[in-house]
């Protein structure tokens, strides 16, 4: 099934489901579509908006969408692992810390934490440059 958004003449809008986009086409020159508000029976499509029902994916595809978003998922948890063995976690106190780190020069102590969009501004002001990374759980 589709669903589109239908726009008829006089420009009043309404959503309509289709099992095909030639079923569309078909009723639409058979003058069988009318506008719900003003019987007009000049209907275009507008914004087209695909709603794909789940009789229509194959098992195969979700198996491809879910391996794909697992793999993405798997990547992210290896990060985080990393981060966690190699890093110290610092907490609110992050953007402390990075400035005594990065005005220390024999520290290179590698960190990691929280900070506000606020206190990231003001750090790169000073020309201290953060990466932020998506942190996922385990378990979501
Ligand atoms: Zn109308």
């Amino acid at each position: 099934m589709i669903k589109y958004n239908l726009k008829c003449q006089n420009d009043h809008e309404f959503e309509s489901w289709f099992s095909n986009s030639e079923e569309f086409d078909k009723l639409n020159k058979k003058g069988l579509l009318e506008c719900i508000f003003c019987s007009s029976k000049k209907i275009d499509k507008s914004i087209m908006a695909p709603m794909i029902s789940n009789s229509k994916i194959d098992d195969k595809t979700i198996k491809t969408l879910k391996n794909e978003l697992k793999n993405e998922k798997n990547k992210l948890l290896q990060l985080r692992k990393y981060i966690e063995n190699n890093f110290d976690y610092v907490g609110k106190d992050f953007s402390k810390k990075v400035r005594e780190i990065y005005y220390d020069k024999k520290n290179n102590k590698a960190i990691y934490g929280t900070s506000t969009p606020k206190e990231r501004e003001e750090l790169a002001e000073e020309g201290i440059n953060l990466f932020s990374i998506p942190w996922v759980n385990k378990d979501n």
